[in-house]
């Protein structure tokens, strides 16, 4: 017996339960159209992914996480090998924010019904 992965189906868009169905509709985090559609229930095995109207205000804390560590590691890695580009910094961190908010805003849901649902146990044939 072998566990659907957490981290797996949180990485690629996957049903926290099976692992299986698609969280939300598009592969694609920038598909402006439908980036943020998501299926309300699990394509394959049936599991509800809108427990409850507002559920997903939780996955606002996430996503203020995401933000933070991610400036952290990046703000590290500028200081500790391109300390003389320090400005860049400041320069790109901006237009980097903006450009992971649709990544960032479809792993925090992800993350956030993930924490909730436990994931289902595999049988794996031999
Ligand atoms: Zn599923």
């Amino acid at each position: 017996m072998a566990h659907t992965n957490r981290l797996y189906s949180v990485l690629f868009n996957k049903c926290p339960r099976c692992g299986e169905g698609d969280f939300f509709i598009t592969k694609s985090a920038y598909s402006l159209k439908n980036f943020d559609k998501m299926n309300k229930h699990c394509p394959k095995c049936g599991e509800n992914l809108v427990p409850e109207p507002g559920f997903y205000q939780g996955a606002l804390y996430m996503s203020y996480a995401f933000y933070v560590a991610f400036m952290v590691i990046y703000f590290l890695i500028f200081v500790n090998f391109f300390e003389q580009y320090l400005d860049y910094f400041l320069i790109s961190i901006i237009p980097i924010l903006i450009l992971l908010t649709p990544l960032f805003y479809r792993i925090a849901r992800r993350a956030w019904l993930a924490l909730f649902i436990k994931p289902a146990e595999k049988k794996v044939i031999p």
